[in-house]
């Protein structure tokens, strides 16, 4: 098989041989491009065009339009439910309420399921299968974006809505490339193909763009797409609040990859609900409505990483950024929004296991922690094992406020050093030993480092709600987007009906 551009670290990358997609996904999404002076019937075929009129439903004789005006779709990314626990306990004793996402569970009207979200090769999903089975509906394989197992490319729902005359959008603190956000605009044999993701979400009429990830959105690229408007900083973004009408499109880029957890983030970056409240905005200006997707990505991060304090304040801000969701609907009285709320996965499985006093200590512990795991690996980076022994229950201090012991010393450096410091070897990594010895003072454990096969919660309340069924599949709920939305038939991009060829797999994440 031959190879194709070699990509950072030297590496080459197998390409299939079908001449459409066998090139790198960058060449055939580079054709779908227009700029905005070429914008025509061309490029309203490409669905990237000028909006048709809003769909509608048609039934016997009558024409009656579609229920949902807007669609806003939230992921809380790899969220097990003792994640969604811990945060609503840690509202109650830190800020004297449940969370807003459980607030909702007792709530008139709204919707409730449980979710599976296994993908095509493996009970346990990454983030671009299960984003893909919401984003075109139908089962795919870990790793890939919208494409299936016999390699058909799969229209996802941003660019049917658009299609169909609605604005969309994108919002996550993760970068805008990432996976998640990637299943609802894009198509890649693989996932960290971001730059030729980055081709998509530009070429492809996305209208609210935030998040992370400049290192993929090139100036070669924003030239091409001279409509789109780019912010760097929160200053800049919460500038845009009182004119949300302005023209063009909206690309708020605040970091070069990931944004910072929030225990870490320096003013400059916004927060989920401030990037929430700013798209929402802009997108309700739009006379046919919208289809957004809001990711609070780096909860899975964080759960990835065992670290309980960065866990619980990115869940936080999932939170808030759904009291913006609430407040835009005027809690639930706007009724032209079908609003789902959910996780594309477990991860991790963290509790809170310890009894009586331990366990409110524990929390009050959690809310003086100023800074990530992620903080305090950067400042042991380079170090070598006696540089870390050395330096390391200094750092967790200063990050934590909890003084380590030796023996705690000697399990975390034990674990840096490869030895079998855990009876089940997914636990058997730096950050699981940090996460462990801290459990001892947080008293929040975790499984593993991994996605779970745990089944998701889903949460749902407006028009089209009324069919989240009390038990499905993630795949399930593409469906309910798009009868809610009465979505006109979709239309594949050009070059979109030839076979893909998968090359080599990514590892998932
Ligand atoms: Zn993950």
């Amino acid at each position: 098989m031959p190879t194709g551009p070699c990509r950072s670290r030297g590496q080459c990358l197998p390409v299939p041989t079908d001449p459409h997609p066998a090139r790198p996904v960058s060449q055939f999404a580079r054709r779908s491009f227009l700029k905005a002076s070429a914008l025509g019937a061309a490029a309203v075929s490409l669905g990237i065009g000028p909006r048709p009129a809003p769909a509608v439903h048609v039934s016997g004789r009558r024409t009656v339009p579609a229920k949902a005006r807007n669609v806003i779709f939230m992921v809380a990314d790899g969220m097990s439910f003792g994640t969604l626990t811990l945060a609503d306990v840690f509202r109650r004793q830190h800020h004297d309420r449940q969370s807003a996402w459980m607030g909702l569970f007792s709530k008139p009207g709204v919707r409730r399921g449980l979710y599976a979200t296994w993908s095509a090769d493996s009970p346990v999903t990454d983030s671009s299968a299960s984003g893909s089975a919401w984003g075109c509906g139908r089962h795919i394989d870990n790793g890939v974006v919208n494409i299936t197992p016999d390699g058909v490319q799969r229209l996802p729902i941003l660019i049917k809505a658009r299609q169909s005359g609605k604005a969309t959008g994108v919002v996550t603190t993760t970068r805008v490339t990432h996976a998640t956000p990637a299943s609802f605009y894009a198509n890649s044999v693989r996932r960290d193909w971001e730059g030729p993701i980055a081709e998509h979400l530009l070429g492809r009429g996305v209208d609210v763009m935030m998040g992370g990830g400049a290192k993929f959105v090139t100036e070669k690229l924003l030239s091409d797409h001279a409509d789109v408007t780019v912010v760097r900083d929160r200053a800049a973004l919460l500038g845009l609040i009182d004119k949300p009408s302005a023209d063009g499109r909206l690309l708020g880029l605040f970091a070069e990859s990931h944004t910072p957890f929030r225990l870490d983030a320096p003013e400059s970056v916004p927060t989920l609900a401030e990037m929430t409240r700013t798209a929402l905005r802009r997108l309700d200006t739009h006379a046919d409505g919208f289809v957004m997707q809001i990711e609070g990505g780096r909860v899975d991060h964080a759960g990835h990483s065992n670290d309980a304090a960065a866990l619980i304040s990115e869940q936080v801000a999932f939170d808030d950024a759904i009291g913006e969701v609430l407040a835009f609907l005027d809690n639930g009285k706007r009724d032209d929004t079908l609003l789902i709320i959910t996780s594309d996965h477990g991860n991790s499985n963290p509790g809170l296991t310890v009894y009586g006093q331990a366990a409110r200590q524990g929390l009050e512990r959690v809310a003086r922690v100023r800074h990530s795991f992620e903080w305090i690996t950067d400042r042991l980076a380079g170090l070598d094992a006696a540089g870390v022994g050395q330096k390391l229950l200094p750092v967790v201090e200063e990050a934590t406020g909890i003084k380590l012991d030796g023996g705690d010393l000697a399990v975390i450096t034990g674990a840096l050093a490869g030895k079998r410091i855990a009876a089940f070897r997914q636990q058997n990594r730096f950050d699981s030993a940090l996460g462990g010895v801290l459990a001892n003072h947080y008293g929040i454990s975790f499984v593993s480092g991994n996605h779970t096969s745990d089944y998701v919660e889903v949460t749902a309340l407006g028009p089209g709600s009324e069919s989240i069924a009390p038990t499905g599949h993630n795949v399930d709920l593409h469906g309910v987007m798009e009868a809610s939305l009465g979505l006109a038939p979709a239309r594949p991009l050009p070059g979109m009906e030839e076979l893909v060829k998968f090359p080599q797999r990514p590892k998932p994440d």
